[in-house]
């Protein structure tokens, strides 16, 4: 299996600036067949990037789209209008979530969405620090994992990535506040369970599972060594050019 990282730059950089950054990654990183990487900039950069981009080094993902194809749903980008533009896409990020109040039917419905328009969806879940506190993480796991497949075909479900992403261990710059490697471990072997429960071993073995959380270059090594962990989604070290090669050429080492 391949590992995958993914930056996702969230609501930073303009257009231009996006495509500066995209030039220099281009630049800066290798052609490494058995690493993905995966670049998530706004919707309205997306475009343009996807006639910048190299294709064998790097891929697009689009953080957000909406489930329906057309009609009338002002402000929104639909899968369609994606395909062929982008090969991935983040569905439910925790600030899908608790910002823009989406659950877990709407994401089902964008998990759909994207397969139909041949986008590799990446489906976020993760507990939230009182969720953690009051010992609901497995609940809240299984919930997400059930709730956000439950429209995928099992002709489908391989097609799928899933991201473990505990909110309260994004954006955090304690060290306290960031999933320690057995905590990340716990839980991807809970979400192999599920996945084996519901679609079969076989299925649970080949669905990469990605770990996002304050990754940096100082803990992208451990993290990546987590049994059944496959790659990472990040944020923050994704934007800083030097941070985000380095977790690449770490991925590359403990990978290899
Ligand atoms: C994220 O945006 O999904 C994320 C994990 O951010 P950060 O790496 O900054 O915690």
């Amino acid at each position: 299996m391949k590992t995958y990282i993914v930056g996702n730059w969230k609501l930073n950089f303009t257009v231009g600036e996006a495509s500066i950054y995209l030039h220099k990654l281009l630049k800066a990183v290798p052609n490494y067949r058995d690493l993905e990487i995966v670049a998530a900039p706004s919707t309205i950069a997306l475009q343009p990037l996807s006639l910048q981009i190299d294709r064998h080094k790097m891929k697009l993902a689009a953080q957000n789209a909406f489930y329906r194809d057309y009609g009338a749903f002002t402000g929104e980008t639909s899968f369609s209008q994606l395909r062929g533009v982008v090969d991935y896409c983040i569905i439910g990020h925790s600030e899908r979530r608790y910002i823009f109040r989406e659950d877990d039917k709407m994401i089902a419905k964008k998990m759909a969405a994207a397969i139909r328009n041949k986008i590799t969806p990446i489906l976020c879940i993760g507990e939230t620090e009182s969720e953690r506190a009051f010992g609901e993480t497995a609940d809240v796991i299984r919930d997400q994992l059930i709730g956000g497949l439950s429209e995928v075909s099992d002709d489908d479900i391989e097609k799928v990535i899933v991201a473990y992403e505990p909110v309260w261990a994004i954006s955090s710059t304690k060290a306290a506040k960031m999933a320690t490697p057995d905590e990340i471990a716990e839980v991807t072997k809970l979400i192999r369970e599920v996945l084996a429960e519901v679609y079969g071993t076989k299925v649970a073995e080949n669905i990469p599972i990605l770990f996002g959380g304050s990754v940096k270059p100082t803990n992208a090594g451990a993290y990546l060594m987590v049994p059944g962990v496959n790659g990472l989604l990040i944020g923050g070290s994704s934007l800083i050019l030097s941070e985000f090669t380095d977790i690449i050429e770490t991925a590359k080492r403990v990978k290899a």
